[in-house]
């Protein structure tokens, strides 16, 4: 039996650009019915609502994803709305750094960029009408007091005994939070609903708080600022917007925000929630993620170890592998927990067509090729992809002494070991044949520090004259031009697949989880690449050049290994 979560099996059908537009969920099933039944005029109108308090993640990519990927196929409209209503916590830095994400993911907002900030003395005015029609008080307990009466699961809350305020009184007192004559704190415009009710966002949920905080847009023209909630639905009315996706923590909030826009008597727009994504071996929350920069365990936002969209970015991401494996996850209304082995086969499967392959030593081993001319070199010819002829080839130098992997020579060498050891032959990529013919060590520590071999010139093609076979391809870069290069290798950022599950997440960060390779020995053809450029370092993996790197002394992330343990899972 197949005891992979549904969404798991879905990706059975493998990631494939094409999806996007056939996928069919249960938030498409709704807008095909509503549209069915001419509701909104047939219209359909998205938005992705961040809130400006830190990078954007993987799991906001799954909700750009599906609010651009839904008005693009019902040929609607999607907004990109800052959710700006928390000034404590936001900043213009997250804000710029989110629109370039969402640009960057491929999605275009057009002139449909909009702040809750903007909507703030429309807010006000909505409020106004709510005390008129005696939905609204001003309470004067304080937030651990409303906290006290709210009550719990179990126990029904009890009434402020501030809700018998006359509308005059409130507007009065309303008016005067506004102008600034209290205390921050000391007052709140509060829902006049239900104390009893069984959901406890219904019983007198705040609307709008006292807070002397300069707002990143608006400044110090508001000392009050309203409530999530309140803001959030009178939003997506204002903007028209017809289907309000979010996840499914505000499902319990969905009565609220009906009942505002009940209430308000303004457009109602339909609020629809789905599953975050989970990913494992990954923390998704802005508030951990902010811990770790604040913290010092990641060198910021961006460090190609975060899940963040910039880490992905700068790891080596492609906006195309992010948006497959969003497709191919699909919608749940359920929680579950993605592998991460998805997301690293979505890229894989992209890279893989897009990268050229070069030639990278991470762990060089110098060769001298004993026989081979002194102070020759010749050129020979290296494809650029195999998977794709258009990318052509280019030539590398070929000359005495020449880089190989460490790993690549055992001097005593078990069974299974088809690379180079004494007296053995393998194959150089693009080159010759060579042998091992001795071993050079050092002194002291008895560490092979370099090989004498031989060649054959007959075997330029590939292939020896007389039919003689080798077991072992290595990969090589010339002593002569080749690059000294720095690598950045990366493994889960936590040692736990669920890293909060037993305790505080943060005992689960892995401190081995960057390994800088500082000696490495890469193909010329790289020292001109520049941040953001893909390669596949023949059989050490995609990699991407990172933004530290300059020119002459290049740097790279190696973006993912080159096992697909996901495949392999598929085929067994
Ligand atoms: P976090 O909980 O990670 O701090 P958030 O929900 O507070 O994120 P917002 O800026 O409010 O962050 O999120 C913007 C939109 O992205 C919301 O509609 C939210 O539901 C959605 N979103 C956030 N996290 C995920 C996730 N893991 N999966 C899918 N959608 C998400
Ligand atoms: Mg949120």
């Amino acid at each position: 039996m197949d005891e992979r979560k549904p969404e798991e099996r879905k990706a059975d059908v493998t990631c494939d650009s094409a999806s996007s537009s056939t996928s069919f969920d249960f938030i498409r099933t709704i807008i095909e019915r509503d549209r069915a039944d001419g509701k909104n005029e047939g219209r359909v109108h998205t938005r992705f609502p961040p809130e400006p308090n830190g990078y954007l993640h993987i799991g906001h990519a799954k909700s750009i994803c599906l609010n651009f990927g839904i008005a693009a196929q019902y040929k609607g409209l999607c907004n990109l709305r800052f959710d700006d209503t928390n000034p404590s916590k936001e900043d213009v830095e997250y804000v710029d750094s989110i629109m370039e994400d969402v640009r960057w993911l491929g999605f275009d907002w057009a002139d449909r960029l909009f702040y809750a900030s903007d909507y703030f003395e429309q807010l006000y005015q909505y409020a106004i009408g709510l005390i008129e029609s005696g939905k609204a008080f001003v309470c004067d307990l304080s937030a651990e007091e409303i906290r006290e009466y709210r009550g719990t699961l179990t126990l029904p809350g009890r009434e402020s005994p501030y809700r018998g305020r006359t509308v005059r009184e409130n507007l009065d007192l309303f008016k005067r939070m506004r102008d600034g004559e209290f205390e921050d704190g000391s007052r709140t415009l509060r829902a006049k609903i239900d104390m009893a009710s069984g959901n406890i966002n219904m019983r007198d949920p705040v609307i709008y708080r006292i807070q002397r905080t300069s707002h990143h847009r608006t400044g110090d023209d508001w000392c009050i600022y309203p409530m999530y909630d309140y803001a959030h639905c009178c939003s997506d009315s204002i903007e028209g917007i017809t289907h309000s996706i979010c996840t499914l923590e505000f499902e319990d909030h969905r009565p609220l925000y009906d009942w505002y826009l009940e209430q308000l008597g303004i457009f109602h727009s339909q609020q629809i929630e789905f599953a975050r994504l989970n990913l494992t071996y990954t923390v998704m929350s802005k508030r951990k993620l902010l811990q770790l920069v604040e913290e010092g365990y990641v060198t910021g936002w961006n460090d190609p170890l975060m899940p963040t969209i910039s880490g992905l970015r700068r790891r080596g991401f492609t906006p195309e592998s992010i948006r497959n494996f969003c497709d191919t996850i699909g919608v749940a209304k359920r929680d579950s927990t993605v592998s991460i082995d998805l997301l690293n086969h979505c890229l894989r499967e992209d890279l893989n067509k897009r990268a050229p392959r070069v030639m990278a030593v991470l762990h060089p081993l110098k060769v001298v090729i004993d026989n081979y001319p002194e102070g020759r070199s010749e050129e020979v010819e290296a494809v650029n992809n195999p998977e794709d002829p258009e990318m052509g080839s280019r030539m590398l130098s070929f000359s005495k002494e020449i880089y190989i992997e460490k790993s690549d020579f055992m001097e005593d060498p078990p069974g299974k070991f088809f690379r180079l050891s004494p007296g053995r032959e393998i194959r150089l990529k693009h080159a010759y044949f060579i042998k091992c013919e001795s071993v050079v060590k050092d002194d002291l520590t008895g560490e092979v520090k370099e090989l004498h071999c031989t060649y054959d010139p007959e075997t330029g093609s590939g292939q020896a004259p007389d039919g003689r076979k080798v077991k072992g391809t290595l990969h090589w870069v010339s002593a002569e031009d080749g690059v000294k290069a720095t690598v950045r290798l990366y493994q889960h950022l936590f040692t736990s697949e669920d890293p909060g599950a037993a305790g505080d997440f943060k005992e689960t960060i892995n401190s081995d989880a960057l390994e800088e390779l500082t000696d490495c020995v890469v193909e010329p053809v790289l020292t001109d690449s520049s941040p953001g450029d893909h390669f596949q370092f023949l059989r050490n993996g995609y990699f991407c050049t990172d933004t530290d790197s300059r020119p002459g002394a290049p740097v790279f992330n190696r973006t993912v290994g080159l096992r697909d343990s996901w495949a392999k899972i598929q085929n067994k």
